[in-house]
């Protein structure tokens, strides 16, 4: 079945509604109106806007992932062995040409070497 959600992504202000299949969820979603533009995010139609925010997004989360990982100086871990970001240790934001700007504190060179490798530093820049 066809079912739409409301998106509110955390990587700019952007609202968006994209269409899913119930029966698939794991298939590529489809954009299907844009409730909110961001001012870095302006005309595009629904499909583009959205597999624009998303990539952003995927961005910042496979650097969080990485992090997470591969960082153990920037992560919690609970009792049931859940990892998180520790408070205040990595912000994030985007730049004006929509680089990825993440500083990261503590970060040791060899952890930000292989997130700007792995992201392409084009796309991405490690600070802190
Ligand atoms: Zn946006």
């Amino acid at each position: 079945m066809k079912k739409i959600t409301r998106w509110f992504p955390d990587t700019c202000s952007c609202v968006i509604d994209f269409e899913w299949d119930t029966d698939n969820p794991n298939a590529p979603h489809t954009g299907k109106e844009v409730v909110k533009a961001c001012l870095a995010h302006q005309g595009f139609d629904a499909t583009a806007h959205y597999n624009k925010v998303l990539s952003e997004n995927q961005t910042k989360n496979l650097v969080i992932k990485h992090v997470i990982e591969n960082a153990p100086e920037l992560v919690d871990v609970d009792e049931k062995g859940n990892k998180t970001l520790k408070n205040g240790k990595m912000a994030y934001f985007f730049d004006e040409n929509r680089k990825l700007n993440v500083i990261a504190t503590g970060l040791t060179a060899l952890n930000k070497d292989a997130i700007v490798a792995l992201i392409g530093s084009e796309k991405i820049i490690i600070n802190g």
